[in-house]
């Protein structure tokens, strides 16, 4: 999928919403292939960058790519969506509604060890990844971690602080619980998808396994958790 050749923005949506709608079946389903971030953290990628990635996945079947360009400021993207870490990409494609640019790279093909199609964030070269993001001010990449002995807090990474303290800010007025990613996952370097924006900075958000579980299953608290950090972007874009 392209630019010019992608689904439009009527489909791309009604396909997010379908997807939603059967969130609580392939919820139930889930497989233990998943690749949460803080496992993948300290294993070795199969693919060193989409180059490598792309001579032996297939587009459509082994894995798919969201794409929307509304030029807007800030980019949200899932860069290790559908079953590669479950959840980022509902989660993502919330923040963004049909307000800012949205970038999936989805894992798709059921029963397969989908670990193998997470290419770490500092690697994730994707063309149409680094073009969108590379286009905007800052973005904010939403991925998935393993629960450990904390399946409540998100963990918040990134170069951009000012726009990080304010979804901070933000999440916790809301209720949600939310932290300082431990070094691994701060998403500190500057070649990290999230950080290749103009501005040279841009924010992470690690969810456990148990948070993305229970947005997905409760649409009001979805609601409320993706307004809080639109209500922190739209706060960063008139300061
Ligand atoms: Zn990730």
């Amino acid at each position: 999928m392209s630019r010019s050749s992608g689904p439009d923005r009527r489909a791309h949506t009604s396909g997010i919403r379908h997807r939603c709608a059967t969130t609580r079946h392939w919820t139930i389903a889930w497989d233990r292939t998943f690749a949460d971030e803080e496992i993948v953290a300290t294993m070795a990628d199969r693919y060193a960058n989409f180059a490598e990635f792309s001579k032996e996945e297939k587009l459509d079947f082994d894995y798919r790519i969201w794409l929307r360009d509304l030029s807007t400021p800030i980019v949200v993207l899932a860069p290790h969506g559908g079953w590669i870490e479950p959840g980022s990409s509902e989660v993502a494609a919330a923040i963004a509604s049909e307000d800012y640019s949205l970038y999936l790279f989805e894992g798709i093909r059921r029963g397969r060890p989908h670990r193998d199609l997470h290419i770490t964030s500092t690697r994730f070269d994707e063309p149409q990844a680094t073009q969108l993001v590379g286009s905007a001010q800052t973005a904010i990449a939403v991925h998935g971690r393993r629960d450990g002995n904390d399946p409540r807090t998100v963990w918040l990474g990134g170069r951009n602080a000012s726009l990080g303290t304010a979804i901070a800010q933000s999440i916790g007025a809301a209720g949600f619980e939310i932290t300082a990613a431990e070094r691994s996952l701060a998403g500190r370097e500057p070649l990290n998808i999230c950080n290749r924006g103009t501005s040279g900075g841009g924010v992470q958000l690690e969810l456990p396994r148990t948070l993305r579980d229970e947005l997905l299953l409760d649409v009001l608290r979805l609601q409320l958790f993706c307004d809080a950090v639109r209500e922190a972007m739209l706060a960063s874009l008139s300061a």
